[in-house]
C-alpha cells in the first residue's frame, strides 16, 4: 500500500504460493501498510521466526506459517533457474526481498495443513456466547429504517431469523456477499425494476468491480519418470512422520514474483507459479506410471495487475436461484498483453541451463482455435490467453472500501455498509483492488 511512495511488504502467507503482500493502497483511510500490519502480524504464527525475522512476522496468533517438510528435486532447480535469468531468489518474499523466486511458506504445520476454521474456530467452539449453525444458508440481512435488525436463514428445509442487538458482521466472501446484500434490498435500484425486492438502499458499487488474477498456464515436459507420486511408501512416511510427497503441494509451493517491462522491482506485477509433482494415488499398482512419455508439469502465469472489472447480478428475486457472474476476465487488452508478458518470463525461465538440464521443453501441443499464429509467439500467446485463461480463485471488490467521496463504495473504512446501521462486511468483497499476490492472508487481515 502506500503505492504513491515504494510499496511496502506485507507478511504472513497462507498457501503454497502465498507470497503475500498488500502493495496496493486499499482505498480508505485506515488501509495504509503500517496501520494494517498490527493485524497481519496478530493472526500469524510463523514456525520459522528465526529464519524469516520479526519485523514482517510473527509467533502467536492462530495461523501457523512454515514450508512445507518437503520439496520435489525439481524445487532447486527452478530457484537455481531463477537466479540464472537475472529473477533472483528471496527467502521470503513478504520480507524486505519481495521479488524473485522462493520456496513460499504455507499455512500448515509441521506438514498438515491448517484451514481458517481449524486455527480461528475450532479452538473456541465452546465459548458460551458463540452458536456455530452448521450446514445453514444466510438468505437476507433484516433492515428497517436503515437499520440492522436480524438475519433470515434457510436450515433443514425451512426459513427463520435470529435478531440481533448489535450488529451483523456479513462474511460469505465476494461472490455470496453481494448476492445476500442484494436480496436484503442493498442494491443499485435499476436492477431491481423486474423483481420482487424493495430497494432499502440504492449503492451502485453492490455486485460491481468484481475481479480476480486471471491465470494461463504454460505447458512443458521434462526428464523423469511420470510417476504417481503417491505410493505405500510415501502415505507410510507421512503417516509416520509426516513427511514426504504427501506433506507439501508439490511444485506449487515454488513461486516467482516478477516486475515485467512496463515496472520495477517495487511494482511487480507478474506471478509465476509452478505446477506438477503434486500427490497422486496410484491406481492400485505400485509404482504405476502415469504414462510412458516424459513428466509435464507447467508454470502458470498470474497476471496480478488485471484492470477489466465484471460484476455480480441477480438472475430473479428467488434466493435459491443462483446469480449470475459476469467475469469479463481480459476485457481490456492491457490485461492480455500483461499474461503474455508474464508468458515471457515463463519461458525466460525455462531457457536457462538449470532447467534445461532436466531438458525442460515447451510442449508441442498448440490450440486450434490459435492455429492461425506462429508458435510460439507473442501473437499465438495473445490467442490462447482468450482459450485457456482461468480463475486465479481470488475473486474480489464486489462491495468495495471507499471514502464518502466514492459514488461506487459500499463499505466505510471501518467496512459499515453506507447509509444502514448495524451491518458490516469482512471478507474479500471489500477490497478496492485485488493485491498484487495472493489475498487469503490479506483477507484474514481484513476479518481481524
Ligand atoms: C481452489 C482455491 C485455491 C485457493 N488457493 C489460495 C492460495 O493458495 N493462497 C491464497 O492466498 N488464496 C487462495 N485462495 C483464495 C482464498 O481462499 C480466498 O481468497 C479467501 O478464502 C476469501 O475469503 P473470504 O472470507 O472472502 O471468502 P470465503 O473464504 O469464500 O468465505 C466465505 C464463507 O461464507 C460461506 N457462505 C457463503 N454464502 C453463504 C450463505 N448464504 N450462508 C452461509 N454461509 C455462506 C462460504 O461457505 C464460506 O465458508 C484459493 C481459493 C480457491 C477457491
Amino acid at each position: 500500500m502506500d503505492t504513491k511512495q515504494l510499496p511496502r511488504r506485507v507478511p504472513a502467507s497462507r498457501q503454497t504460493a502465498s507470497a503475500l503482500f498488500l502493495r496496493v493502497e486499499l482505498g480508505a483511510e485506515g488501509s495504509s501498510y503500517d496501520e494494517v500490519l498490527p493485524y497481519f502480524l496478530k493472526g500469524e504464527d510463523n514456525g520459522e521466526i528465526d529464519d524469516v525475522g520479526t519485523a514482517y512476522h510473527a509467533t502467536g496468533g492462530p495461523m501457523s506459517v512454515e514450508r512445507f517438510p518437503y520439496q520435489p528435486p525439481f524445487a532447486a532447480a527452478i530457484l537455481n533457474a531463477s537466479v540464472e535469468a537475472g529473477f533472483g531468489v528471496s527467502e521470503d518474499l513478504n520480507g524486505a526481498h519481495f521479488t524473485g523466486f522462493t520456496i513460499g511458506q504455507a499455512s500448515n504445520k509441521k506438514g498438515v495443513r491448517r484451514s481458517n476454521a481449524a486455527a480461528y474456530l475450532r479452538p473456541i467452539r465452546h465459548r458460551s456466547n458463540l452458536h456455530i449453525s452448521l450446514n445453514t444458508t444466510v438468505t437476507r440481512v433484516l433492515i428497517e429504517n436503515n437499520a440492522t435488525y436480524g438475519v433470515e436463514y434457510y436450515k433443514d428445509g425451512e426459513m427463520s431469523t435470529v435478531n440481533v442487538s448489535r450488529e451483523v458482521v456479513l462474511s460469505a466472501g465476494a461472490l455470496k456477499t453481494p448476492f445476500i446484500l442484494k436480496h436484503s434490498g442493498i442494491v443499485p435500484k435499476e436492477e431491481l425494476e423486474n423483481f420482487d425486492i424493495t430497494v432499502v438502499k440504492d449503492l451502485p458499487g453492490v455486485g460491481e468491480n468484481f475481479h480476480d488474477h486471471p491465470t494461463f498456464p504454460v505447458s512443458f515436459t521434462l526428464n523423469d519418470l511420470d510417476e504417481y507420486d503417491d505410493s505405500w511408501a510415501v502415505a507410510a512416511e507421512y503417516l509416520t512422520f509426516r513427511t514426504g510427497p504427501l506433506s507439501s503441494t508439490g511444485l506449487t509451493q515454488v513461486v516467482g514474483v516478477l516486475p515485467n517491462n512496463d515496472t520495477t522491482d517495487e511494482w511487480p506485477n507478474v506471478q509465476l507459479n509452478p505446477a506438477g509433482y503434486q500427490s497422486g494415488c496410484a491406481p492400485g499398482e505400485i509404482d504405476a506410471l502415469k504414462s510412458s512419455g516424459k513428466r509435464s508439469v507447467s508454470i502458470s502465469v498470474g497476471w496480478q495487475h488485471p484492470v477489466s472489472r465484471g460484476n455480480i447480478t441477480l438472475r430473479s428475486s428467488n434466493v435459491t436461484d443462483k446469480p449470475v457472474f459476469w467475469g469479463n476476465f481480459l476485457g481490456e487488452q492491457e490485461d492480455v498483453d500483461g499474461l503474455v508478458s508474464g508468458v515471457n518470463l515463463a519461458l525466460k525461465l525455462a531457457e536457462t541451463d538449470a532447467l534445461k538440464a532436466w531438458n525442460l521443453t515447451l510442449s508441442t501441443t498448440t490450440l486450434s482455435g490459435c492455429a492461425d499464429y506462429d508458435y510460439p509467439s507473442d501473437e499465438y500467446w495473445a490467442c490462447a490467453v482468450k482459450y485457456d485463461t482461468a480463475f486465479g480463485h481470488h475473486y474480489c471488490g464486489t462491495a468495495k472500501m471507499g471514502n464518502s467521496s466514492d459514488s461506487m463504495a459500499v463499505v466505510d473504512p471501518q467496512l459499515r455498509v453506507s447509509g444502514i446501521s448495524g451491518l458490516r462486511l469482512a471478507d474479500a468483497s471489500v477490497m478496492p483492488q485485488v493485491t498484487s499476490n495472493n489475498i487469503a492472508a490479506p483477507v484474514m487481515m481484513i476479518e481481524e
